[in-house]
């Protein structure tokens, strides 16, 4: 029998049960095995993990423990004075794509308003969710943990917020993306890239007080929606602003 010590730090306690979070805890092991089990066992996906120490000295996945290891792991970004390090995630890529789990609406609206490229689709689900992402390349992102444990998953995030406007949050933190964000620029329907169209041109199709009080305007030429720098715009910047402190 192996006895190894257990503790998570921050955001990687939501995972788990009430008596474990923010302490260290003990597990028992019949035989020696890799951390990246360990950490499964516990029902968190490992590409939520950044960063593993064991008895202070930072490991990859495949590392395998030993009796009386006192191991802590940690999120992306949370940080500690500890070198050389191996960090286990990458750092986030020039051009992030995203595709989104079916559960994720609201949030898939808030990241494409944001300029972000998000492939949604509400009928894909489970497995062919996975698999679809992994065939285009694009980084998961869902609320179902199970589907981010295969190993072959190395992009993705587990949503941990109920609330949109939180996980929107998590995900600009989650991904560094504060100062990649280009708002505005994209379809909140259907994730293309907008274009600029002169007022007359479409002026026949808005209400009679948008008429009145704008003058700048943007399509998406996929869909036909027209956007402007109406009433939800000041809500989009507080988020934006928020993001900034
Ligand atoms: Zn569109």
């Amino acid at each position: 029998m192996i006895t190894i010590y257990l503790r998570f730090y921050e955001e990687l306690n939501d995972f788990l049960p009430k008596t474990q979070r923010k302490v260290e805890f003990v597990k028992d092991l019949l035989l020696r095995t890799t951390v990246k089990d360990i950490i499964e066992s516990c029902r968190i996906p490992h590409t939520e993990v950044d960063l593993i120490l064991v008895n202070g000295q930072s490991v990859d996945f495949d590392h395998k423990v030993n009796n009386g290891d006192k191991i802590s792991l940690y999120p992306m970004f949370e940080s500690i004075d500890v070198s050389p390090v191996i960090h286990l995630q990458d750092r986030p890529l020039r051009n992030l794509k995203y595709f989104a789990d079916a559960p994720l609406g609201k949030l898939v609206r808030l990241m494409r308003l944001l300029g972000l490229d998000v492939h949604y689709d509400r009928k894909i689900t489970g497995l062919e969710f996975l698999e679809t992402a992994l065939k285009e390349k694009r980084i998961l992102i869902t609320r179902n943990r199970q589907l981010l444990m295969p190993n072959k998953v190395t992009h993705g995030y587990c949503i941990h917020s109920n609330a949109p406007y939180q996980q929107i949050k998590e995900v600009v933190r989650r991904f560094d993306l504060k100062q990649q964000l280009k708002p505005y620029t994209r379809c909140s329907i259907c994730n293309s890239k907008l274009k600029k169209v002169a007022k007359k041109g479409i002026i026949n199709l808005l209400e009679p007080l948008t008429k009145k009080y704008y003058d700048n305007f943007n399509h998406c030429p996929e869909c036909g929606k027209i956007y402007w720098r109406g009433s939800h715009y000041q809500s989009l910047n507080k988020l934006i602003e928020s993001f900034k402190r």
